[in-house]
């Protein structure tokens, strides 16, 4: 028995002093929040109740019984009380309580706990009982009062949680969940320890243990407060460590029987308080800058919404200007064409020359402003690919000859070398195909002054690769470039030199297209003003 007697004193205490620390480190970690103080008070009313619930059962006195008892259900009605206002004001910092709170809830919470403590509610004891037992005990007619007070504070508590659990943001709901699973808990274990068990096993032994049963809720309600504030409550938690400690080791040098023991425990006084102090502060330090990691994070979290914002608008913007572009230079290309085809009668030599020059960069510019077009649709994921068989000597062919009149402008050796080895059928959107072909050798033409430019078609009969190699005379390409040439808008130091049109997207483009279709983009130098060849691998059908 005595054995038992000593389980449950441990118990009570243990969850006494957690549910007490768990109050503090709420209360401390935001003292002047409205819904800490509604949890601390709801900590120290249920400390109260477990330790009163519990000498109830000790004392084998009748009148001290009775007088127990009563404070038991004196600190009944406040436990209602004050789970009704932490779900009024949680979670909340700031909350205005309702005149009703004040001036009707609160006086009739007040007057029941008063009578609570007269014989109006419970009058006497019946039977004379044992330490450990349970009384019996006379009920007068103000347990009428008592239960329908306590009973409307603990539905009116669960109705507002379920409110605030259903209108609550995601976050909200998150937390008011897990309370929920606490309230629960605790309710099950009442209404299993405190009436299933006594009425149908006639066991009462558990009853005596009330504050553990809170344990749950107050718990829950603990992890669902403290979520929110985790740096500071790591802090409290640290102090409160530290101070209980410190408390129990100078209990310990108090009741110290020797000197050598109080030399002893002085020291591990001592070294307790250093170390606690040191560790405090570590702590306080560690949050501080994780408070500061935090701050910049969600600034840079914002920086980065407002980027990817303005790289939309900046994609939909070259997306519009593009397609406006792109009619009325249709218009120009096609009537210079027709203009140097005849068919607006015969041109003179100069004119001539000048309706060429309209022509050709007006190619030029349909070629980069198509490269917009293709940046834009890549970058909004909108790009849609026709996949077809396509003939790549017949694609080539059609690209050598839209581009012969630039290069031979340029005075160019210009070659298309179509070996032996096809078919060079390949599954591909012809399109953008030709748009990659287009890019390469019209990079060619740019960038080489002077020389050649030979166009080679391969497919190796082992591995059915079709390959197609430009080769040019032209600026080169340094080592240092090769890396970087298919990246967005890097252009070699001296190519704004041989050409002033270039933007810098065009590899990019084919770059992005190639890797749709599953081929290979390379580029090889031997060095600056040595020439350089770009390849483009396909896999063929
Ligand atoms: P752009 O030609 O508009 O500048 P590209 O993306 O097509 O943009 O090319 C990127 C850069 O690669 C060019 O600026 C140039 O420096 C280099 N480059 C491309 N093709 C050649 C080439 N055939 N020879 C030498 N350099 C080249």
């Amino acid at each position: 028995m005595s054995y038992l007697l000593n389980l449950d004193l441990i118990s009570v205490g243990l969850t006494v002093a957690s549910i007490g620390i768990l109050g503090f480190i709420v209360f401390f970690s935001r003292p002047k929040s409205i819904t800490s103080k509604a949890f601390l008070l709801f900590s120290i009313v249920t400390i109260f109740y477990g330790i009163v619930n519990y000498l109830s059962y000790q004392a084998s006195n009748r009148e001290l019984t009775l007088f127990l008892l009563r404070l038991v259900i004196f600190s009944a009605v406040w436990h209602a009380y004050s789970f009704y206002l932490l779900f009024t004001v949680f979670p909340e910092d700031d909350h205005k309580l309702s005149k009703r709170f004040w001036f009707i809830i609160t006086p009739v919470v007040a007057i029941t706990s008063i009578l609570t403590l007269t014989p109006l509610i419970f009058s006497g004891i019946t039977e004379i009982i044992a330490p450990g037992e349970v009384a019996q005990v006379t009920k007068g007619p103000g347990i009428l009062l008592f239960v329908i007070v306590v009973a409307l504070l603990i539905i009116g508590g669960i109705w507002i949680l379920v409110r605030k659990m259903r209108n609550g943001d995601k976050l909200e709901q998150k937390q008011f969940r897990v309370i929920f699973w606490g309230v629960f808990l605790t309710f099950a274990c009442i209404v299993t320890f405190n009436f299933l068990l006594p009425i149908f096993a006639e066991n009462v032994r558990f009853i005596a243990f009330g504050a553990l049963f809170m344990l749950p809720f107050t718990g829950f309600t603990f992890y669902a407060i403290a979520k929110h504030e985790l740096l500071q409550v790591k802090v409290v938690s640290t102090e409160i460590v530290t101070f209980i400690l410190a408390v129990v080791s100078i209990i310990e040098l108090i009741v110290a029987p020797d000197i050598t023991t109080i030399v002893f425990r002085s020291g591990v006084f001592i070294m307790i308080l250093i170390f606690g102090i040191l560790l405090i502060k570590s702590v306080i330090k560690e949050v501080k800058q994780r408070e500061k990691l935090e701050e910049l994070s969600r600034e840079l979290a914002g920086a980065n919404d407002r980027l990817r914002v303005l790289d939309q608008q900046k994609s939909e913007f070259l997306s519009i200007a593009s397609h406006q572009l792109r009619s009325p230079l249709t218009a120009i290309k096609g009537y210079s064409s027709m203009i140097l085809e005849g068919s607006f009668g015969k041109l003179e030599a100069k004119m001539k020359e000048a309706i060429e020059r309209i022509f050709l960069s007006s190619e030029r510019l349909v070629i980069v402003i198509e490269d917009f077009l293709n940046i834009s649709r890549i970058e909004q994921g909108r790009m849609q690919y026709d996949f077809a068989s396509v003939d790549m000597a017949e694609l080539v062919d059609g690209v050598m000859k839209e581009l012969e009149q630039n290069a031979k402008r340029a005075g160019l050796t210009f070659t298309f070398n179509k070996k032996d080895t096809g078919p060079f059928v390949i599954t591909a959107d012809f399109g953008k195909v030709r748009q990659v072909v287009t890019n390469i050798v019209d990079n060619a033409i740019k960038y080489t002054p002077k020389g050649s430019i030979t166009v080679t078609l391969d497919r190796d009969a082992d591995t059915r690769k079709v390959l197609l190699s430009v080769t040019d005379t032209g600026i080169g390409i340094s080592r240092e470039t090769l890396p970087t040439l298919f990246q967005k808008f890097v252009r070699a130091k001296g190519a704004s030199k041989v050409s002033t049109s270039g933007t810098g997207l065009g590899l990019y483009v084919v770059k992005e297209l190639m890797k749709a279709h599953k081929g290979q983009v390379w580029v090889d130098s031997p060095g600056e003003g040595k020439g350089s060849t770009f390849y483009l691998e396909f896999m063929a059908e």
